[in-house]
């Protein structure tokens, strides 16, 4: 199966204050969410955030909001993906339910992709499903995490292995809290603006790679685009049945990879979610060279580029034959077989493809021959 991606081009992009598919951009959100705190059939609201983003960003949040503090119950996890699990989950829904939470009560999931990810998870489930919202904090979550309703949390090391899909009820996107982000963070959301580029076009591709977020205005378009190209492509194919697929190019490798990684006796140290993922493209780009066709020089520089931008890991031989084998609990997969998503050019995608293991060996071992680790 084949499927070609609209081409981006910067000028057809959303501009304007419309929510792009429930995202609204800064003031346009926080109205947004001032109507539904001042709505009288909204009941108690709980904000989530892990300990950094208590920190960081709950002031911003209130100050943001012409509404007392005690309007909100602040619950917390504890930063980091290995908190991104049933038990975290269980505490929060103990929490909610003690502090009176019903089926008229709100939560807020203020936070990176571990807390969109899973308060969305929380909030679709307790009590069979109350209204949430999405606050992202980091880039990644900004342009990937909190769009499109896929809500979960890992089982053991495995990645999203439980969840749901339902959306938020508005995401609010506000470049404000990426003041206090830092740079290796940025770089793992940048992660994703690249894979959006991969998928649909190459002048995106190009176009990410001058992110600067203290350019604001460029780049809050930057992040707008990638919303478009997100939101555009989850509208299209909800249920992923299809076009969805493209959003896990570099996913396959990289979902495995980190999880080898996060793994608490791992040799190699843990990767955030976005380098993960930047390893994956490489490998992904190479064995969509070999494959598909994707054009060689353009190819290498992707592959150069994504090298040198991101922390390398030398994997060898055990660590690839445990690599493989976590692929097997990939969420692509059919009957026990998995399903690579690979490129034949920037924006035309190839589904549903199965690599032989000789090509995923040639693939370690040509990223092992470019790194310098
Ligand atoms: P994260 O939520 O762990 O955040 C990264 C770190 O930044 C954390 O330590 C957090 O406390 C801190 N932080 C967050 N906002 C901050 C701020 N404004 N200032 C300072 N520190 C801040 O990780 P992430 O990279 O945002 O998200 C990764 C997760 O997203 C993974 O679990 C991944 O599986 C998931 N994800 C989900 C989807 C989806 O479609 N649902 C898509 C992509 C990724």
């Amino acid at each position: 199966m084949t499927g070609k991606l609209s081409p981006y081009s910067a000028d057809t992009m959303n501009t304007s204050a419309d929510p792009i598919n429930g995202v609204l951009f800064q003031d346009h959100g926080w109205k947004k969410l001032q109507q539904l705190l001042a709505d009288p059939a909204t009941g108690r609201c709980f904000i989530l955030t892990d300990n950094n983003t208590r920190n960081h960003c709950l002031n911003p949040f209130y100050e943001h909001l012409e509404v007392s503090r005690q309007r909100f119950e602040v619950l917390e996890i504890p930063a980091g993906e290995a908190h991104k699990n049933l038990h975290s989950c269980l505490g929060l829904w103990e929490s909610m339910s003690k502090l009176g939470a019903d089926r008229s009560s709100v939560l807020i999931n203020l936070g990176g992709g571990v807390v969109t990810d899973m308060g969305g998870f929380v909030a679709s489930t307790y009590q069979r499903g109350i209204r949430f919202v999405n606050i992202p904090t980091t880039l990644l979550a900004m342009v990937d995490a909190s769009i499109g309703g896929k809500n979960g949390v890992d089982l053991g090391t495995l990645k999203n292995q439980i969840g749901i899909i339902r959306e938020p009820d508005f995401v609010i996107l506000d470049p404000i809290f990426l003041n206090t982000l830092g740079k290796e963070q940025l770089l793992s959301g940048q992660a994703e603006m690249y894979k959006h580029g991969l998928i649909s076009n190459q002048n995106y591709w190009e176009a990410v790679k001058g992110f600067d977020p203290s350019n604001k205005t460029e780049s809050i378009q930057l992040i707008r685009d990638s919303v478009v190209i997100k939101a555009g492509i989850v509208e299209q194919d909800p249920r992923e049945k299809g076009l969805r697929k493209s959003l896990n190019f570099g996913h396959t490798l990289g979902h495995a990879i980190e999880s080898f990684c996060l793994e608490p006796d791992s040799k190699l140290l843990p990767l955030l979610h976005g380098e993960a993922i930047a390893i994956g493209m490489i490998l992904e780009v190479f064995i969509s060279m070999r494959k598909h066709g994707f054009p060689e020089i353009e190819g290498h520089q992707v592959i150069d580029h994504l090298v040198n931008t991101y922390p390398q890991r030398r994997f060898d031989r055990d660590d690839q034959l445990v690599i493989t084998g976590l692929m097997k609990h990939d969420k692509k997969n059919k009957n026990g077989q998995v399903n690579f998503v690979l490129l034949s050019d920037f924006g035309q995608i190839e589904f549903d493809q199965q690599v032989e293991q000789e090509l995923l060996d040639s693939a370690f071992e040509f990223y092992n021959n470019l790194i310098s680790v």
